[in-house]
């Protein structure tokens, strides 16, 4: 071995120690910090196990004025959805009959969409409620819709609105202050007070004193008139008035007739006086107003001028009152 190898030998081995030294002190430093990295974070787990951050503080209370928010939001489409209800309701009722159509039906629109499209609102806490709340809105917005297209066909309808508006039912044949409040009889199915047995009402029943004055509910012409109403059945003296649009009314068990069959008449106009024939049990008029020859409820077509009060007491007070040997049964 040469003197430079020996020096070389020497100086290797010499330094073998310091490198270890050195090797260990990083090992040393990587374990403290490895010690540490887990005691912060076993401390971080339990304090916050046990304590907020300010931070989770925070975010816990707009948690809660969110849900406070969805929640005010799920009772506002609620209530949306009962105005949309009672919209339904008259357009069903008034409107649509008021122009001689039927109820609006578009295919599928109460349909709901399929579950899928809430799936993304599932896992949450309060899934159930977003996704009733999702649910509510479409069915609204689906229901608005439908809403819409109605109004559009009224729309078109309504362009023959003035020879329509005076020629519909729309007032009550009798003068209100000559009707007996509550004596009327109500459109539909009734148990009859004679019989027992639930027979169909076809129109209301007015009860009136003998001889108050009976007028056209509409503009139209006299299509019928039995004037003789002889015997203790049926319809008695009365008028049937065409008033096109697929509209009639009937007045029955009358006293007099005033018009004759073909004849012309305006809304409001005297036709007859109220009475007692046919199967009556006591002066009233039998009012019926038939839509393509299915009578409907006279109730609905009644302007809305008159008082609400009113309206209501009328409504209200149309109760199983009848007149009538029979009814439904004649004619
Ligand atoms: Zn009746």
């Amino acid at each position: 071995m040469s003197q430079k190898e020996q020096d070389f030998n020497e100086f290797s081995t010499s330094t073998q120690p310091g490198t270890t030294t050195s090797k260990r002190r990083a090992w040393g430093i990587l374990r403290t910090l490895a010690v540490g990295c887990l005691v912060v974070t076993a401390f971080n787990i339990l304090f916050s196990r046990y304590f907020y951050t300010p931070k989770m503080y925070r975010l816990t209370a707009r948690n809660k004025e969110l849900l406070v928010k969805y929640r005010i939001l799920h009772d506002k489409i609620n209530e949306m959805s009962s105005t949309l209800d009672q919209i339904k309701h008259r357009d069903n009722s008034v409107y649509r009959p008021l122009f001689g159509i039927d109820t609006m039906s578009v295919p599928g629109i109460y349909t709901s969409y399929p579950e899928s499209k809430y799936a993304p609102l599932q896992g949450y806490a309060y899934s159930e409620l977003m996704t009733d709340t999702w649910m509510m809105m479409d069915q609204a917005a689906r229901r608005l819709y439908l809403q819409s297209r109605s109004l559009d066909e009224l729309q078109v309808l309504s362009a023959d609105k003035e020879k329509m508006a005076t020629a519909l039912p729309a007032i009550m044949p009798i003068n209100r202050k000559a009707l007996h409040g509550d004596h009327i009889g109500a459109f539909g199915w009734r148990n009859h007070p004679i019989y027992h047995r639930y027979i169909f009402h076809k129109g209301i029943d007015l009860g009136s004193d003998r001889g108050t004055p009976v007028y056209s509910a509409g503009d139209g012409v006299v299509s019928f008139v039995n004037a003789r109403g002889t015997g203790r059945r049926g319809y008695g003296r009365h008028i049937v008035i065409d008033h096109g649009f697929g509209y009639k009314t009937k007045y029955a068990h009358l006293h007099t007739v005033d018009v004759t069959e073909g004849q012309l008449v305006k809304r409001g106009e005297l036709i007859g006086t109220v009475g007692n024939t046919g199967g009556s049990t006591g002066p009233h008029l039998h009012y019926e107003v038939l839509y393509m020859g299915t009578p409907v409820n006279p109730i609905n077509y009644f302007r809305r001028d008159m008082a609400s009060e009113d309206f209501e007491r009328i409504v209200e007070s149309a109760n199983a009152t009848t007149f009538e040997t029979e009814f439904g049964t004649n004619d």
